[in-house]
């Protein structure tokens, strides 16, 4: 029988990282869902995921704590094998504003979720991924990253645009090494991230302003991160799609 992916989500209990995980499951990968607080919705997913007949581990973990990270994946390789994947999505943006308002904390708390987070997953993925003779990551990036989101959210902008940074040179990095590094941008998606930031009625609003005529749906981008973690993007490292509606 082929040796099938094992592929760490973080974020996977809702939104973008649950539809990646329900989509990766369907794929043959089984996987180890990284989650912060909700320990329902957690289960909810990976319920579902276990029902395709895939393994599925749930790792509660702030992803900005070293400790966190590397317990998710400690118990992803111990209960599933190698790991082969990471999708790097967990991601706060804080409340909406003009940067005049911010207040530190929320600063501070963007950028270690959104770019130290992601670095601590990255760096722990190549270790793995090395020893284990390659594999694949997907940073989850936003379209915030070239339109700067003036008076929304700069800062949360300015770290996806760090993400891409980040895709890029790590692509390079470990080529030689036989793994590819990635990145989806998406634009405006429906999940719950946009009452958590203030407006639910956002992805409505912003319709208008999309080539597409609607906000996303978390399972187009799914199909994204499952294409760049697959065997047919094999030659695709290094790349930063966007998956935006046209914005
Ligand atoms: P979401 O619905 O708010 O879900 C966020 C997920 O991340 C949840 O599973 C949450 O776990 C987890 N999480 C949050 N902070 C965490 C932390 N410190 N450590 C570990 N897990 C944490 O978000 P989403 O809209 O799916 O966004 C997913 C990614 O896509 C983010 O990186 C975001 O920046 C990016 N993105 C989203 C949009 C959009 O319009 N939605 C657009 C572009 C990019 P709990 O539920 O347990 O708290």
């Amino acid at each position: 029988m082929p040796v099938r992916p094992v592929t760490v989500v973080t974020g996977g209990s809702r939104g973008i990282g649950a539809a990646a995980c329900l989509r990766l499951a369907a794929d043959g990968h089984d996987l180890a869902l990284g989650y912060a607080h909700d320990r329902a919705a957690a289960e909810d997913v990976a319920e579902r995921v276990r029902a395709t007949g895939a393994r599925c581990v749930t790792v509660r973990g702030d992803t900005s704590e070293e400790c966190a990270v590397e317990r998710l994946f400690d118990i992803a390789g111990a209960e599933l094998g190698a790991v082969t994947g990471l999708v790097n999505n967990a991601g706060v943006t804080g409340p909406l504003g003009r940067l005049a308002d911010a207040r530190t904390e929320d600063l501070r708390r963007v950028v270690e979720v959104n770019l130290l987070g992601y670095l601590l997953c990255c760096r722990r993925a190549a270790r793995d991924m090395a020893e284990s003779g390659g594999g694949a990551i997907v940073n989850v990036s936003s379209a915030a990253a070239t339109l700067g989101s003036p008076g929304d959210y700069v800062h949360y902008a300015a770290t996806k645009a760090a993400v891409d940074a980040l895709t890029v040179g790590l692509s390079k990095e470990l080529g030689p090494d036989g793994i590819r590094v990635n990145a989806v941008a998406p634009g405006i998606i429906e999940t719950g991230m946009h009452a958590a930031m203030g407006d639910p009625d956002r992805p409505a609003r912003a319709a208008a302003g999309i080539p597409l005529g609607r906000a996303g749906q978390p399972w187009e981008v799914a199909g994204a991160i499952a294409w760049l973690l697959s065997a047919d993007a094999s030659y695709t490292t290094g790349a930063v799609l966007r998956v935006s509606g046209g914005r």
